[in-house]
C-alpha cells in the first residue's frame, strides 16, 4: 500500500492515472478528456503552465476577481476580462487574444 493518495480528476472523479492536467497555481489534477474542449494529447506548455478554469487570471490586470468576465484565448489558453480586452460583452464566438490574432495576421502575410 503507497501512503499517498493517488490523484483524482476534479470533473469525473475518478483515479484513472492517464492523460492528467495538473494546474501549476492550485495543483488541482483533471483528465484531457475532461478538459474543455477536450483534448486528445497534452500540448507541451500545458504540461509546464497550464492553469484551470478557476486560476485564470487576467493576463492584462493580473487579477482574478470578476471571474465571470473572463474569456479565455482559443488559441494560446491565457484568461483575460473581457473590458481589459476593450469588448462590451462575453464573446459568444470563438475568441483569440490580440497577440494571437496578431501572430496570425502576420503568418497569414508570410505565406503571400
Ligand atoms: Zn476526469
Ligand atoms: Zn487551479
Ligand atoms: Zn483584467
Ligand atoms: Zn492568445
Amino acid at each position: 500500500m503507497k501512503g499517498s493518495k493517488p490523484p483524482q480528476c476534479k470533473i469525473c472523479k475518478t483515479e484513472e492515472e492517464k492523460d492528467l492536467l495538473q494546474c501549476i497555481s492550485c495543483y488541482k489534477i483533471i483528465h484531457t478528456y475532461c478538459h474543455e474542449p477536450k483534448l486528445d494529447h497534452i500540448p507541451e506548455e500545458y504540461r509546464k503552465k497550464w492553469k484551470c478554469e478557476s486560476c485564470k487570471i487576467c493576463e492584462l490586470c493580473k487579477d482574478f476577481e470578476n471571474e465571470e468576465k473572463i474569456i479565455i484565448c482559443e488559441s494560446c489558453d491565457r484568461g483575460f476580462h473581457y473590458d481589459c480586452v476593450s469588448l462590451k460583452s462575453i464573446p459568444q464566438q470563438i475568441w483569440k487574444c490580440s497577440d494571437c490574432s496578431l501572430k496570425e495576421i502576420k503568418k497569414e502575410e508570410k505565406k503571400k
